[in-house]
């Protein structure tokens, strides 16, 4: 019934310790007092809450805040459009921009990428279980390999390239690459830093366009406001949304390179593209939390903490050849037996440790918890889940010595 920070209570005043973060969206925590208070401030002077894309002063408070304290420190130069609120809206709009403006239809995206659930993104979603949702043939996407896909030794950039760059590869030159650098719904996969380099080159020389899908992992979820910075790429396209409404309100953003504003008015049109209170809650986030560098660092300082713990949960149960995936405050052990993460799921929540799991099959136990969490918050969860763990295992150890014995 209430939530505060990194804990959730229920009617029966148990304290929960929340793991999920819902899905990315409170990378701030659950009810953050500065951010809740501009909510209630706006709403108690009767601010406007419902504009249409129209001016008001809490959107360009926005905006201004996100050039000043976001975009220009990062040299960066986009154009911002505010879609429907919710992630998949962003990447429709993405999708639909690059389409137009290259004359194209095909849309490259990768191998285990999810981005939404309307039927342009479902497109692009790799799940079968979602892709099946549909209804209907999904097309106008191509999927390649992401990073990893084949493992170390095999070169997908080289394989994509191609595929691109031959006219009789039969794979038509798309409008648009489509991606997650660390893909969240996916399985915690990580793009190396030359594949990612090597896949925007690839791009720039065939004047595809990138489109970096930072809904889940942007607002500072690796470390860094964006989850490309430092990698030396500009994407032309970036969606953003769960954790930009900073308090869970529902918001979405899509940057554009200003030359590629070519939208007629209202072509991509919504009732709800200006959720001022969100605009509200947005702003006092981006002023709390990213006015220096302080908040970076100590996610930086957390996922080192998680990374290390991980490791070491791997390294005490070698027969579950678990793997460590992760970066900034994202995490997954990748499980060799697909039911031991949806297990774990359970035994950590009878420990009051709320954690999710996905990936190929639900393999993958992932950490999204606020940024927020405090290091001792972080160590007492982390110490639910390797009790967890230790459960799980003697469960599974005696229940197959009892199989043999039979
Ligand atoms: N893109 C990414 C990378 C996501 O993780 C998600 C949701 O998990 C979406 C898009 C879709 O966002 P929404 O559920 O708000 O439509």
């Amino acid at each position: 019934t209430n939530a505060r920070g990194s804990e959730l209570i229920d009617s029966d005043g148990q304290h929960y310790l929340d793991f999920l973060g819902g899905a990315g969206t409170l990378n701030y925590g659950h009810n953050h007092p500065r951010l809740k208070r501009a909510v209630i401030d706006y709403l108690q002077k009767d601010g406007v809450l419902h504009g249409l894309d129209m001016h008001t002063e809490a959107k360009e408070r926005f905006m201004t805040t996100f050039r000043d304290l976001i975009l220009e420190p990062r040299g960066l130069d986009y154009k911002m459009q505010f879609t429907g609120p919710t992630g998949t809206n962003a990447v429709e709009a993405a999708m639909k921009l690059a389409r137009k403006i290259t004359g194209r239809h095909d849309i490259i995206s990768f191998t285990n990428a999810f981005h939404g659930m309307t039927l342009g993104a479902v497109a692009a979603t790799g799940n079968s279980h979602h892709r099946g949702g549909a209804g209907v043939p999904l097309s106008g996407t191509t999927f390649m390999p992401y990073s990893g896909y084949f493992g170390s030794e095999t070169d997908t950039i080289a394989y994509m390239e191609r595929l691109i760059e031959d006219p009789s590869s039969g794979v038509d030159l798309p409008a648009a690459m489509i991606l997650e650098t660390v893909q969240g719904e996916g399985g915690v996969n990580v793009a190396s830093r030359a594949w990612l380099q090597r896949l925007a080159e690839l791009c720039r020389r065939n004047k595809i366009l990138l489109i970096v899908d930072d809904i889940q992992v942007g607002c500072g979820r690796t470390g860094s406001f964006f989850s490309f910075e430092g990698y030396d790429i500009e994407p032309d396209i970036v969606t953003l949304s769960k954790s930009l409404g900073g308090i869970g309100l529902p918001m979405a953003l899509v940057l554009m390179k200003p030359e590629l504003d070519q939208w007629k008015p209202g072509e991509h049109n919504g009732t709800f593209r200006g959720n001022n209170l969100a605009f509200v809650a947005a702003t006092e986030a981006l002023e709390s939390f990213w006015g220096d560098k302080r908040f970076e660092e100590e996610i930086r300082e957390k996922g080192a903490i998680l990374r290390q713990r991980l490791q070491w949960i791997k390294a005490d149960n070698p027969e579950l050849k678990a793997q460590v995936r992760g970066r900034g405050m994202i995490y997954g052990i990748d499980f060799e037996d697909a039911t031991f993460a949806g297990d774990l799921v359970q035994k950590c929540y009878e420990r009051k440790l709320i954690i999710e799991n996905c990936g190929p099959k639900g393999r993958v136990l992932k950490f999204l918890g606020p940024l927020t969490t405090t290091v001792e918050q972080l160590n007492d969860g982390l110490d639910r889940l390797v009790e967890a763990v230790a459960e799980l295992v003697a469960e599974r150890a005696s229940a197959k010595s009892l199989a043999e014995s039979r």
